[in-house]
């Protein structure tokens, strides 16, 4: 042991600096929140609810790829697909399990047409399981509570919207961004 730490450790140097601290702090204004009395604002590009992207016609833009889903590490969304008129792929289920996401968002980032988001809200506890499983409907619903308008624009422009020109596809948020 030096000589500065033994007179350190003799005057009690560190618990008076702790206790000056502890003091200092005493009359500083608290930072915890009253929680669900006082909130934060929503932080854009969150990671929470999950949403089914619109496009200006009111359509479901995710055109059942897949892609997302077999991006998913939890492997909780289901797309169930068949073939409709003109040998055009139809979405006939597109479901999230949210008890098993992680919410890691590579399903948005996996998503070549801006097709699957991840809302800013993350207030829906509930009391059965069921109530976590998002269908297709109840998805496109989150859309218009949660994302639609400006809201969704700046999602993809600010955190979400895939770089490669290759996904520039008709209704596409790449191409969407280049028009703008
Ligand atoms: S956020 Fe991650 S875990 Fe959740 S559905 Fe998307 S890919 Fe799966
Ligand atoms: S959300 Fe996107 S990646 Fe997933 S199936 Fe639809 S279009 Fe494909």
């Amino acid at each position: 042991m030096t000589t500065k730490e033994l007179i350190k450790k003799v005057l009690f140097v560190e618990i008076i600096a702790g206790l000056a601290l502890t003091l200092k702090h005493l009359f500083t204004p608290a930072v915890t929140r009253q929680y669900p009395k006082e909130k934060r604002e929503p932080v854009p590009g969150a990671r929470a609810l999950h949403a089914l992207a619109k496009n200006d016609e009111g359509q479901a833009k995710c055109v059942g790829c897949g892609l997302c889903a077999a991006m998913c590490p939890s492997q909780c969304i289901y797309i169930y697909t068949s073939e409709g008129e003109d040998h055009k792929k139809v979405v006939d289920r597109y479901e999230v399990d949210t008890l098993r996401c992680i919410f890691c968002a590579l399903c948005v980032e996996a998503c070549p047409f801006g097709a699957v988001v991840l809302t800013e809200h993350f207030e829906y506890s509930d009391y059965t399981r069921e109530a976590f499983y998002y269908n297709k409907d109840r998805l496109l619903e989150n859309w218009d509570k949660y994302m639609a308008g400006e809201k969704g624009k700046v999602y993809f422009e600010k955190f979400w919207g895939p770089k490669s020109k290759d996904f520039a596809l008709a209704g596409n948020k790449s191409e969407d961004r280049e028009n703008s």
